[in-house]
């Protein structure tokens, strides 16, 4: 039986939560490692190393770096892992302060200057993008099926239908008004992004009437280019699809529901570092 151990940087517990929920790996895959579930001291030689959360602190540093040496693969598990997610929250001056001017916390971990995606630190073989990735996706990624296919884009997973006559001449608010079934989000003003946006989650949040955030990351088409090619993908989708203005848009893209995923390249841009390779994207 193969075996794979969860190491937690700094995160949510969430993606922990989504793989215990994906109770089908029990029968052939043997769980060593995981702090939230079981008591281990340290990270055994395992097949598959699933690394959740960034690379926020000293301790996440040491502990990435040495869990890595024992793994036979390591995988890239959430929006935090791949590209910093909430943990990146912890690079805003104010967040930083907070943290740092508390006497009685000068025990904690040191937080590194800036959040970052592990594969800035260690060699990675795959990427489960998500937040958390859903069941489904974690058994995609332990048993690898070879004839796994991954939809292109949330709308191809959506079933809402996109109408020409019907152009919102502003957005509506996050989380206001009726949502409509069966028409597209966007027809009605929401701030949906499936257009640009991985599939795979099969639109959790779209079928029943919550706008895409983009936590499954950019779509094929857009993986390895840099954040801009993302906006400006969901921009062309909005002056096709409506009247909205572009500074109005532009606003609510960075938005704080958004701009937790919507800054998933932020990490690359500028730094000479090639993104992600879209084969190696579940
Ligand atoms: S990717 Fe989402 S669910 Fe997973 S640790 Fe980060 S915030 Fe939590
Ligand atoms: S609601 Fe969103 S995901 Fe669904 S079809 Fe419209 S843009 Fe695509
Ligand atoms: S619909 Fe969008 S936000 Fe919701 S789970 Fe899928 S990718 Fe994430």
């Amino acid at each position: 039986m193969s075996n794979f151990a969860v190491l937690q940087l700094s995160g949510c517990a969430g993606c922990e939560v989504a793989l215990l929920n994906a109770e089908d790996w029990i029968d052939r895959y043997r769980l060593v490692y995981m702090p939230l579930v079981i008591t281990a001291y340290d990270v055994p030689a395992v097949d598959i190393l699933l690394v959740s959360g960034g690379v926020r602190s000293d301790e996440d540093l040491y502990n990435l770096r040495r869990a890595v040496k024992k793994a036979g693969q390591v995988v890239a598990v959430g929006t935090c892992a791949i590209s910093g997610g909430i943990a990146s929250l912890g690079d805003r001056e104010d967040v930083r302060e907070h943290f740092t001017a508390q006497l009685e916390r000068r025990h904690l971990p040191t937080m590194l200057p800036k959040c970052r995606p592990i594969d800035a630190v260690v060699e990675v073989d795959r990427y489960l993008p998500g937040c958390p990735p859903t069941p489904e996706l974690f058994l995609a990624i332990l048993f690898d099926p070879p004839d796994r296919q991954i939809a292109k884009t949330v709308c191809h997973e959506c079933g809402r239908k996109k109408l020409r006559d019907r152009r919102p001449a502003h957005l509506t608010g996050f989380q206001e008004g009726e949502v409509l079934p069966e028409i597209c989000l966007i027809n009605q003003g929401y701030l949906c992004v499936g257009t640009s946006t991985r599939g795979g989650c099969r639109a959790l949040c779209t079928r029943p009437g919550h706008p895409c955030v983009g936590c499954r990351g950019p779509s094929d088409a857009l993986i390895e280019k840099e954040s801009a090619a993302w906006f400006k993908s969901i921009q062309s989708v909005f002056a096709a699809m409506t009247d909205v203005p572009a500074d109005e848009l532009d606003a609510a893209l960075r938005s704080p529901q958004l701009a937790l995923f919507l800054f998933q390249f932020a990490d690359y841009a500028g730094t000479g570092r090639m993104p992600r390779p879209k084969e190696k994207v579940v």
